[in-house]
């Protein structure tokens, strides 16, 4: 056997291995069928109901998005908001959090996944997404192919409410323009919102989640998929397959967008 075969024979079995874990994420996702392009069985291929259309919730002007080639001022840029919202007093948040919770992954991501505020446990650790409801969304990027370390993550609060009580529209209100300073310096294609709090934050409405759900909407400009809370899809295994579904929507608009953005290059 010569040294390319070797090489065949060894991507073969990575390539196994990665099926067979990505085969125990989506059975954990309770979804088993969907199968990549490129994989030697048939795909016997799950495809996301059609969005329903392109709803523009937030009529916003886009963000003012800066400009830099200079990784420095960026750098400087994203130092300084952490520091300040490590700072951060603005809202009555800060008297009973442990410390805030900034935000975690990629910072030129494609993708940005956006929760409502910190549990105890992002609380506790300073980093969003982490605990049970945290294996499931990594659980959930692996199956859609990202890995945890490729998007970023973040929360439209950065501190805590205490008992995990709901965020209070003046919270958000002094607690977002850090969250639109962040999709600023990321720039990223696409948001998922995960839950209802973090979509009526912010889309500025009360629509029901169903009905948000299986649309293209956007964020100041930037198209925006919701989906369900990680959280609550523990505590209700079986709306996994609709997060499924939105999953799916979401790497649709990923890849139309793509391409778009490749017709313009
Ligand atoms: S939740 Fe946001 S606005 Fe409120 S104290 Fe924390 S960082 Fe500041």
């Amino acid at each position: 056997m010569n040294a390319l075969e070797n090489r065949g024979r060894g991507a073969a079995t990575t390539d196994q291995k990665m099926e067979m874990r990505r085969r125990q994420y989506l059975d954990a996702l309770g979804i088993t069928r969907w199968v990549p392009r490129g994989m030697s069985e048939p795909a016997e291929s799950v495809e996301p109901p059609e969005a329903r259309g392109v709803m523009t919730v937030v009529p916003a002007a886009p963000v003012g998005l800066k400009q830099s080639s200079n990784t420095e001022i960026i750098s400087r840029e994203w130092a300084e908001l952490e520091t300040t919202v490590r700072g951060c007093t603005q809202c009555s948040l800060h008297a009973t959090r442990t410390q805030t919770v900034f935000g975690v992954g990629n910072r030129q991501a494609r993708w940005m996944f956006i929760g409502e505020a910190p549990g105890a446990d992002e609380d506790r650790q300073g980093e969003p997404f982490v605990g049970r409801a945290g294996q499931l969304l990594n659980a959930i990027l692996f199956a859609i192919g990202l890995k945890r370390e490729e998007v970023y993550i973040a929360n439209v609060l950065k501190c805590r409410p205490p008992g995990n009580r709901d965020p209070q529209p003046e919270e958000v209100a002094q607690c977002e323009p850090y969250l639109l300073r962040q999709i600023e310096l990321i720039k990223p294609r696409l948001i998922v919102a995960l839950g209802r709090h973090a979509a009526h934050s912010l889309l500025k409405t009360e629509v029901p989640l169903g009905k948000l759900r299986g649309q293209r909407l956007s964020y100041h400009g930037t198209p925006l998929i919701v989906t369900y809370h990680p959280a609550y899809l523990l505590r209700n295994p079986a709306d996994k397959r609709k997060v499924w579904d939105d999953l799916c929507l979401a790497r649709k608009t990923m890849a139309s967008l793509t391409e778009a953005g490749e017709r313009q290059s």
